[in-house]
């Protein structure tokens, strides 16, 4: 079994997380890995991702399967190694020389596996390449194929982005849902309110009249027919005539309960009235159960002059329905009061407040939990209308009033707002209230209106934290790109009517990336947000700072009066960005480039001007230091052109177009050539040969200039080796080239795979390489020299020109810029070159005039010193095989003499 990953759990975490695994071919990866089988010229290529148990192909070229067992896998162990695993014959590989997958005649001879690494250092696999012969695979390959691998991470990278974002529309769509099931609670139980309340419906009372007369000097009452029906008395039912019942009779039939209510109403009316009315029971006629109710009318009628009562007539009503409707009414009210405390109940034990709102006094019944939702103890406050609107936040009530106006008009059919609440504490709360009138008079005016108040302030934060989220940067807490635009067009409005100018900024990080990948992504993580307090801090009111994604900021400047202070704000930026940050122990410095817009000047349109910020900001990252620079028109046009260069400058290194041309140095004791510079060429299909002032400087900004001078030292390595043995060469190694890791590397490897003796190999840097981290390239310097390899000093005179250099380094020879040589008549020019020559002298050093063209400059530079010559006057650059012709004429001692004779020095 093969090793695993120290982090093995996290990163098989980070792969299921991915959500790549055994997921449908893609096209760009197939992509890769055809590109990758024909740029190697091999049988297969595959994208393989470990899994736990099994590597698993994403892609695949020239083999049918999906993966195989991790136990056999070769990939498994490529994703311990930083660099490309190279299995150039497996059979002599102990790790896998007796893996089924590679015994047997047409197995598995050749792999080579670029591990694919997560900005975050996870490996999921790799990019790898097999073949069923042995191969030899070179350095330069190795390089190749991390190129293609560094594509694969970024789809992988593109693809973990999209995860991401499906992710937040995820929770998004769950919150909604949230809302919309909290919403479906509230009707459901309202619907069960009203039901109830329509239960109140109350049912209309009938009924016919009996008349009755009682004269106080006889003990019998004389009723109507209808009366002693009602009473419970059989008479003839067609009869007409008068029943006369006695009062014994009659108390019988009264139910006992109700008798000293009907005799209390005939004394009081008898002392101080006329009538009285009265409801009471009697019993019903034999035979069937229960009582009727009546409701008996009774008034007195007294003697005209004395006054003394002499009887009463009565009228008696059966109101047994009505009584009847009134207890079920009661039920029903009880039922009702229960049934909403049931409610109020259940309603409680979750989160909603109820309300009863009497209309037309005002007077509100607020269940508990209405209070204690906004933490008053039940009944703690007014039970009226008012309370309510008194706690509702001053911003919301006007609307809501409008849709309290609006449902009570007819205009809606529910009444339904979402509003601030101020609880106890002083602090606002969310609801949602919702309500209807359930009882309006005749004209429609509105008596009464129940409804419930939901605590929605749950939602209204998930509410508010999506919103926030769609509109910041999640790790920064800046403003995001949304609100950047918005901020934008606002301002450029106000520009547009000629209100002042505005400034854009974009800001790039230098050395993000590089934090980044050593310190890993915690580390960056904490940097960015160090820069966003920083950058905050630097800015004005009314300025907006937002980030853009990955290490872009951009920043508005709102109001800009004079140019000067745009750029003395953006030298302020840099330097704050550009104090060193402490990431967990460690000291880091980044810079930061700004490419500034001005509007309306660059543009009114946020699209333009973010555009044209964005050009100047890619021509201040080209400088060398960290700077910032203002748009200017025909910015475009040129970094459209270096753009399309860059993209072909990819492509021929992967397709190795470039070549090398060789310009030989000569002595100028006794005119023999000592050795060659070499010089490179990029022989282009459409533009001709390009020299390389037009494309170095691009391969040096954007780092192809790594791989490329790793080509240039391998090739005139192998070219020189074919030399006579005196001869050197001597190769540009670019200040870039310094401060990558691996430069050492690279010249033993063109020295052993050559078999160049290091003595003949002269690495030429310039000062610039000294400039920057002095101490770390001189030991660089020191360690390639105990190799025994030559450095020299190149260009002296241009940049920084200072003799102090000469001194930190024993340079083995210094070469004096083509525009010194060019002023040697000029006797300042003269006496700096005597300088040099003057140190050289001392610790042993060979100077070389580069760029002499005359017989003039060929003298003069030999009367001031200098040891060495190179320029068109010898010859210009040669291509490798007319360098060979040259050595020719070198071996048959030919040259020396046709020089002399060439430039006028013997005659002919
Ligand atoms: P350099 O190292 O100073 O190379 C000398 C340049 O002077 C070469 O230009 C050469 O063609 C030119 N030159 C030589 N004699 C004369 C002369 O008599 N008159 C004039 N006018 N020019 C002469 P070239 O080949 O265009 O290279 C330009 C620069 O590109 C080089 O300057 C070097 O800095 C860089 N370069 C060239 N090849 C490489 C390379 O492989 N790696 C790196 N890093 N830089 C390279
Ligand atoms: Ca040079
Ligand atoms: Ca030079």
């Amino acid at each position: 079994m093969p090793p695993l990953p120290p982090n093995e759990g996290e990163r098989l975490a980070a792969l299921r997380d991915l959500r790549i695994l055994d997921t449908a071919p893609e096209a760009h990866f197939d992509a890769v890995c055809s590109t990758a089988a024909a740029l190697f010229n091999v049988p297969v290529a595959l994208i393989t991702l470990i899994d736990s148990e099994r590597q698993w192909f994403k892609a695949k070229c020239g083999i049918a399967v999906d993966g195989t067992s991790r136990e056999i896998s070769f990939c498994a162990y490529a994703i311990l190694s930083d660099d490309v695993l190279v299995v150039e014959n497996a059979t002599m590989d102990p790790r896998f020389a007796y893996s089924p997958l590679v015994m047997g005649k047409n197995a598995i001879r050749f792999y080579a596996g670029a591990p694919l690494v997560l900005r975050s250092g996870i490996r999921l696999g790799t990019l790898c390449l097999v073949d069923t012969k042995p191969r030899r695979f070179s350095k330069l390959q190795g390089t190749q194929l991390e190129s293609l691998a560094q594509i694969v991470v970024a789809h992988i990278e593109l693809h973990r982005a999209r995860i991401a974002a499906e992710a937040t529309l995820d929770e998004r769509i769950r919150s909604e849902m949230l809302t919309r099931a909290s919403e479906e609670r509230y009707r459901t139980a309202h619907e069960k309110l009203e039901q109830t309340a329509d239960l109140l419906r109350l049912a209309q009372e009938a009924a016919g009249a009996g008349i009755w007369q009682w004269s106080f000097d006889e003990d019998v009452v004389q009723n109507s027919p209808e009366s002693a029906l009602m009473l419970g008395f059989h008479g003839e039912s067609s009869s007409t005539n008068w029943i006369d019942i006695s009062i014994a009779e009659w108390a019988a039939r009264v139910h006992p309960e109700d008798l000293p209510l009907v005799q209390a109403a005939h004394t009081a009316a008898l002392r101080d009235g006329t009538t009285y009315k009265v409801e009471y029971r009697v019993r019903r006629p034999e035979g069937s159960a229960g009582y009727r109710w009546l409701m008996s009318f009774g008034r007195i009628i007294r003697h005209e002059v004395t006054g003394k009562a002499l009887r009463i007539v009565g009228l008696d009503l059966d109101v047994t329905e009505r009584r009847t409707t009134q207890d079920a009414l009661i039920q029903s009210e009880k039922r009702l009061r229960m049934s909403k405390e049931r409610l109020a109940l259940a309603l409680d034990s979750g989160s909603d407040g109820l309300w009863d709102w009497n209309v037309t006094t005002g007077q509100v019944w607020y269940s508990d939990r209405w209070y204690t939702m906004f933490g008053y103890e039940p009944g703690e406050l007014e039970a009226h209308i008012d309370t309510s609107l008194g706690l509702t936040h001053p911003d919301d009530l006007k609307q809501t009033l409008a849709l309290i106006a609006e449902h009570f008009e007819g205009r809606s059919a529910v009444y339904a707002s979402e509003r601030r609440i101020r609880t106890k504490s002083g602090d606002y709360t969310w609801v949602l209230s919702r309500g209807r009138v359930v009882s309006r008079d005749e004209q429609g005016v509105p008596l009464r209106m129940v409804g419930t108040n939901i605590d929605i302030s749950e939602r209204k934060a998930s509410e508010h934290h999506i919103s926030y989220m769609a509109r910041h940067d999640a790790l920064t807490g800046l403003p995001n790109r949304t609100v950047f635009y918005e901020h934008l067009e606002q301002r450029l409005l106000d520009v547009r009517r000629g209100r002042g100018q505005a400034a854009l900024l974009c800001l790039g990080l230098d050395r993000f990336k590089s934090v980044n990948d050593t310190l890993g992504h915690p580390a960056g993580d904490q940097l960015l947000c160090e820069i966003a307090t920083r950058l905050s801090a630097n800015i004005c009111d009314g300025d907006v700072v937002a980030r853009l994604g990955g290490d872009e900021f951009a920043l508005i400047i709102s109001h800009v009066d004079h140019v000067h202070h745009v750029s003395s704000l953006a030298q302020s930026l840099i330097d704050a960005v550009g104090q060193p940050l402490d990431l967990g122990g460690v000291l880091v410095t980044v810079g930061v480039s700004i490419g500034i817009a001005l509007a309306p000047a660059d543009g009114d349109m946020p699209e333009i001007l973010y555009k044209n910020a964005d050009l100047a900001l890619f021509r201040a990252k080209a400088a060398v230091r960290t700077s910032y620079r203002f748009y200017e028109a025909g910015m475009d046009a040129a970094i459209e052109t270096r753009m399309q260069l860059e993209l072909e400058m990819r492509e021929a290194i992967l397709c190795g177009s470039f070549a090398m041309h060789y310009q030989p140095v000569l002595r100028l004791s006794d005119h023999r050539i000592v050795g060659f510079e070499a010089l490179m060429r990029w022989p282009h299909p459409t533009r001709g040969m390009i020299a390389p002032g037009a494309f170095i400087p691009l391969a040096e900004e954007t780092g192809l200039i790594v791989s490329l001078g790793s080509w240039a030292l391998h090739e005139a390595c192998r070219e020189a080796a074919s030399w006579p043995g005196h001869l050197r060469i001597a190769v540009n190694v670019s200040a870039v080239q310094f401060q990558q890791p691996g430069l050492e590397d690279n010249v033993i490897s063109a020295l052993t795979t050559s078999g160049l003796p290091p003595h003949r190999l002269v690495l030429e840097i310039t000062e610039s390489v000294l400039v920057q981290d002095a101490e770390a390239v001189i030991a660089c310097l020191r360690r390639l020299k105990s190799l025994g390899v030559r450095i020299a000093l190149d260009d002296f005179g241009t940049g920084y020109s200072s003799l102090s250099y000469l001194r930190r380094f024993p340079f083995d020879s210094i070469k004096i810029d083509r525009s010194f040589v060019n002023e040697i008549d000029d006797p300042a020019a003269a006496a700096i070159v005597r300088a040099v020559v003057g140190i050289a002298s001392q610790f042993g050093a060979t100077v070389t005039a580069e760029g002499v063209e005359t017989r003039h400059q060929f003298e003069q530079v030999g009367l001031d010193g200098c040891t060495d010559i190179q320029g068109y006057l010898v010859s210009r650059p040669l291509p490798a095989d007319e360098t060979t012709d040259l050595l020719e004429e070198v071996s048959l001692n030919d040259f020396v003499s046709k020089f002399q004779k060439r430039i006028g020095l013997i005659q002919v």
